[in-house]
């Protein structure tokens, strides 16, 4: 599970291809961003400046986030000629950055690294045209369109845009934890579960989360120790039940991980008793985090509705309730959170999106032929 992954290759960055992005951009039949009240944000810095898109020139498609679901609908915009531009992120390649070996991604029979399958989602994207924007997404104005995005103090404009900003799983903090992540430490057992065949792992957490992750382990580890700050779960009785009916599954209760031991790889826990504070330590061969995620959705609270835990609300498979906006991904899914499902939600948004700029008049008519 060791990651060799030595970075994005073969890409042509937005910097690297100033000039060029910038005829593209400003060839487009689009008129400039229209006048608004505030102008476009002004860089401070003159260096954070990206050339080409920032300054007013507007794109078909801004697609911000660039996990599978942000790159497969820029490989589908790209192909409907859209020339999409995304903002990848200060940290391009979202949650599979932190994975290891993805063995359950369709068409990598031997598995793959999951920062390598990024790098291979990045380039399918390029070679149609896709600009990158390695920034992270400060702010969004959708009150008119076109609409506006800034990123690393720059503005940019869109007629359509799809929010592929996922997720990200909650960790407990620890230095340890960090270390060792992707070495025995992880968020997802359907990812990394089956490295752990005859292991005792433990699961941190009280929630469905937990308690499903508990359950999947025991197809492989030969014991799963749950660890819990309290001394009830919050899950549901169903999942409860599941969980701690199979022999496999035992609990600590009133516990939480002071420390993951290890130098490669994890080798054990430190854990201190909520109560009396006492530490122990106890050998363990995996650590799995399931104590919840975050949807990356703060910038967009403004203009789009969220659900009670922030995730994007869909309307009509991948719309939202403004007009040319589309969601892609863990950013409003919940409940499948795989790289597979998001490439496919992403793949259906840039369906979507394509058609709404047809519709409206934006682009030709050409998707019956495009995909
Ligand atoms: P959750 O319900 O928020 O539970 C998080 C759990 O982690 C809680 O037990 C919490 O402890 C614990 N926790 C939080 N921070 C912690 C920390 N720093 N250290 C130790 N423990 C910590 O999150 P979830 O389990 O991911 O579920 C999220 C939502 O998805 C829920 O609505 C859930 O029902 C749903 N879901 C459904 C299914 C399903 O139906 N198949 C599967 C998964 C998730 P406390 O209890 O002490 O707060």
């Amino acid at each position: 599970m060791v990651n060799e992954f030595k970075g994005f290759s073969g890409i042509q960055m937005i910097d690297e291809g100033a000039a060029e992005a910038a005829s593209v951009v400003k060839q487009t039949a689009f008129p400039a961003i229209a006048p608004v009240a505030e102008p476009l944000l002004q860089p401070t810095d003159p260096s954070t400046v990206e050339p080409g898109d920032g300054g007013g020139a507007v794109n078909k498609v801004v697609i911000v986030g660039s996990g599978p679901a942000g790159l497969t609908a820029a490989i589908y915009a790209a192909r409907a000629n859209l020339e999409p531009l995304v903002i990848a992120g200060a940290v391009p390649g979202g949650q599979l950055m932190l994975t290891s070996d993805v063995e359950n991604y369709p068409g990598f029979p031997d598995g793959i690294q999951g920062p390598e399958l990024m790098d291979l989602f990045r380039q399918q994207a390029a070679r149609f045209g896709t600009r990158f924007v390695d920034k992270d997404i400060e702010r969004v104005d959708f009150s008119q369109r076109p609409f506006r995005l800034w990123a690393g103090g720059v503005g940019y404009g869109a007629e359509a845009v799809i929010i592929a900003t996922g997720a990200s799983a909650i960790w407990l903090g620890l230095d340890s934890e960090t270390r060792l992540r992707g070495r025995g430490v992880s968020a997802c057992a359907t990812c990394d579960g089956f490295f752990f065949r005859d292991k005792h792992v433990a699961v941190v957490g009280g929630g469905d989360s937990a308690l499903e992750e508990a359950t999947f382990l025991t197809k492989f580890a030969s014991r799963v120790t749950m660890i819990h700050r309290r001394d009830e779960f919050r899950g549901s009785k169903i999942m409860r039940d599941r969980a701690l009916k199979d022999p496999k599954v035992d609990v600590r209760w009133n516990s939480e991980v002071a420390e993951v031991l290890g130098d490669d790889v994890v080798s054990g826990l430190a854990l201190r008793d909520t109560q009396t504070g006492e530490i122990h330590e106890e050998p363990m061969d995996g650590l799995f985090i399931a104590i919840g995620h975050t949807p990356n959705t703060d910038v967009f609270r403004d203009w789009l509705e969220v659900d009670p835990k922030g995730y994007l609300v869909v309307h009509d498979q991948t719309g939202t309730k403004v007009e040319g906006v589309f969601v892609a991904g863990d950013v409003h899914d919940h409940r499948y959170r795989q790289a597979i499902t998001a490439a496919g939600d992403g793949c259906r948004a840039a369906i979507d999106a394509e058609r709404w700029l047809e519709s409206v008049g934006l682009t030709e008519a050409a998707t019956s032929t495009a995909w």
